[in-house]
């Protein structure tokens, strides 16, 4: 046992070498379960999940046979579970700017893409993310690593889960990772054609995006009501969830009286309607990021100032709506819409929790989204974002402070995955993945 606070690489490799269930003993717990932190607490773990957490001492028989002090004891660490990032497109490349190379890129083959993908893997877990909730892609990108990780030979990745192709309608937005439903019959032809590639969840394109110039969603739904219901029915006669792209108050609306899983974006979602998803359990994953970057960058694209004005006043209403979500109890979940134009893969989380905190939530229920919070709610084939009995043993220690400032988890990190350790250093690159 030791009371100094080791070097990054030192805890790493305790850790490594610890044999059996490991014993932590740290100055705060974060246990995801909510946004309350424990003090002086104590976690127990081995390489197939969390045995303990609590402010007592574990009992004997959770330890190792005559232990009785912690492995570690880390007054100045916290220990949180590790983050997911509940909006991925990992066959994009959110940091390539340049309008004309995305273009290019989603032009290459899908081994190319596959291959681009599978090179950030290793890399999201060392920042800390432990899981990714795919978004949709047409070349099945998602599904051959939501694939990957299901098999033996997995190595180093965040657990993956993946809806295959989004659905869209023909000649409307999304066709970059849509396929139409124009394809098949019927929506439920379609949600059994998704399922039949390896769905894990249903993702639908009920809207079209934000039209920047006019500051609004000009664009009608893509998807009524009626329609949207279809499909809402279709996937839980499969037992699966719907995950829907959706901004403007009209698609809110439709997305409402569907009474869909979780609604993507969400845009211009009023104040009403926030309160009708708390009723209904619905989720909100509001994706502040590729919307943030624009208004960060409006030379990339050419902005006006009066467009400027319009993303602000968008991304303000959409901070105000954010934190009467939290007022009002709704489930938020965060997701960063990573490989959109400008949101890189990993750092582009941080970003958007960075932006959520920013919004007015505090650091605690910034990491509440990003953890525990859906972690009944979400469909994840595995339980991981809580750190209590039964969960995985995924999770950060970090002497960053980052229970008062969610910035504080772009620096040094111990992350534990299962039986693997990493640490990840502040000199990390903070460019794209
Ligand atoms: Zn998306």
């Amino acid at each position: 046992m030791s009371d100094s606070s080791p070097s990054l690489t030192a805890l790493a490799d305790t850790l490594r070498d610890i044999v059996g269930p490991c014993w932590l003993r740290v100055g705060r717990l974060f246990d995801g379960t909510s946004s309350s932190v424990l003090t002086d607490a104590h976690l127990v773990c081995d390489a197939d999940g969390i045995r303990y957490a609590s402010t007592d001492a574990p009992p004997a028989n959770l330890i190792r046979l005559g232990q009785t002090q912690p492995d570690l004891h880390l007054p100045d660490h916290t220990a949180l579970p590790g983050l997911t990032d509940s909006h991925t497109h990992l066959f994009l490349e959110g940091g390539e700017t340049d309008t004309a190379k995305r273009s290019a890129h989603l032009k290459l083959s899908a081994e190319e893409q596959l291959a681009a993908a599978e090179s950030r893997l290793e890399r999201l877990v060392a920042l800390g993310i432990t899981a990714v909730r795919e978004a949709g892609d047409k070349a099945a990108i998602g599904l051959a690593l939501q694939s990957r990780y299901r098999s033996d030979r997995r190595g180093i990745m965040p657990y993956v889960d993946a809806p295959g192709a989004a659905i869209n309608h023909q000649k409307r937005y999304g066709s970059f990772m849509a396929r139409p439903m124009e394809e098949f019959d019927s929506p439920a032809a379609t949600v059994a054609a998704r399922i039949n590639d390896g769905a894990h969840r249903i993702k639908l394109l009920a809207t079209g995006i934000i039209n920047f110039e006019k500051g609004a969603v000009t664009a009608k739904p893509q998807m009524p009501a009626e329609e949207l219901i279809a499909f809402v029915t279709a996937s839980r006669e499969h037992g699966k969830h719907t995950m829907v792209h959706c901004s403007g108050n009209d698609g809110v609306a439709n997305c409402i009286e569907a009474q869909v899983d979780t609604i993507e974006h969400g845009f211009f979602i009023d104040d009403q309607q926030l309160a009708r998803i708390r009723d209904l359990d619905m989720v909100w994953v509001p994706t502040f990021a590729p919307v943030q970057f624009q208004l960060d960058h409006p030379e990339i694209i050419g902005w006006s100032n009066e467009v400027c004005d319009h993303l602000r006043r968008i991304i303000d209403g959409h901070a105000r709506s954010l934190v009467l979500a939290q007022e009002l109890g709704v489930r938020i979940i965060a997701g960063s819409d990573s490989g959109s134009h400008g949101v890189t893969h990993g750092w582009g989380f941080l970003r958007e929790l960075e932006l959520m905190q920013a919004a007015g939530l505090s650091a605690p229920q910034v990491l509440h989204t990003a953890t525990g919070a859906g972690v009944e709610r979400m469909d994840y084939a595995e339980k991981f974002g809580v750190l209590s009995p039964g969960a995985k043993s995924r999770f950060l220690l970090t002497d960053q402070d980052v229970l008062s400032d969610v910035s504080r988890l772009r620096g040094d990190k111990v992350v534990v995955f299962d039986r693997h350790v990493t640490a990840q250093g502040d000199n990390e690159t903070q460019g794209g993945l």
